[in-house]
């Protein structure tokens, strides 16, 4: 069975449930205790969670009012398994604040506050109830997100989401493609097209377990951790 490495998170039950629906084995990782290196060695598969917000020193600019922190330790640590697991080729699912880690780790940068910096924007902090479709999302044509939501999506290129932020990918970082946008122009999905699977969302798929709506994500990173795990 695949194990899927799963970033440390307050409120790990909807994680560990999504990927042992989709057939995978989750490890629990906690911050600090083995380098990013050796937990990845013995993994087939890693998953960033959600949370706090990213130090903005990491992508050079000066903390925004609204600035919290995540857990101590958690952004260099969750910086550095990112790295390694696109220089690996480990399949990866970076979920929410795991989607801004990814792309800090790759060298792009953030919206620090939705609200404050993007005219017009819609709401994208909707607390409860966790699964309730917050927006829409636009999924761009032949993207692997595509692919993977082709069966929820009426018109093969809308999806509706759950949303739980007031940050954003901002310079998508290098090799990275966006494969998602909500109508106010927020990136709410990312990819790596050359790696075997690299997809990033900003809403929490982990939440809908209970129905099966994305269980693709899921599903389609265990199957890449199973692939990776018979060469
Ligand atoms: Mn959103």
């Amino acid at each position: 069975m695949a194990l899927i490495a799963i970033g440390q998170n307050r409120k790990m039950e909807d994680y560990l449930e999504s990927v042992r629906r989709a057939g995978g084995e989750p490890v629990e990782i906690v911050v600090g205790v083995e380098a990013p290196e050796q937990i990845l060695s013995r993994v087939d598969g890693l998953m960033l969670t959600g949370g706090g917000d990213v130090d903005p020193k990491l992508y050079g600019e000066q903390p925004h009012d609204t600035f919290q922190a995540a857990e101590t330790g958690r952004d260099e640590f969750e910086i550095a398994l990112a790295r390694v697991a696109i220089q690996k080729g480990l399949p990866l699912l970076a979920i929410c604040r795991g989607m801004q880690v990814l792309n800090v780790a790759m060298g792009g940068t953030l919206v620090q506050d939705i609200p404050s910096e993007i005219t017009g924007a819609l709401q994208h902090s909707v607390p409860q109830p966790r699964a309730a479709s917050a927006h829409e999302v636009w999924v761009s044509r032949g993207s692997k997100l595509q692919a993977l939501l082709e069966d929820h999506m009426d018109d093969g290129e809308t999806c509706h989401v759950n949303s739980r932020h007031h940050q954003a990918v901002k310079d998508v970082a290098k090799g990275f493609t966006v494969t998602g946008t909500s109508p106010d122009g927020v990136i709410e999905a990312m990819e790596k097209p050359d790696a075997p699977y690299c997809v990033a969302v900003q809403w929490h798929p982990e939440n809908f377990w209970r129905t099966g709506e994305f269980r693709e994500l899921f599903e389609g990173l265990v199957q890449a951790a199973n692939s990776r795990k018979k060469k």
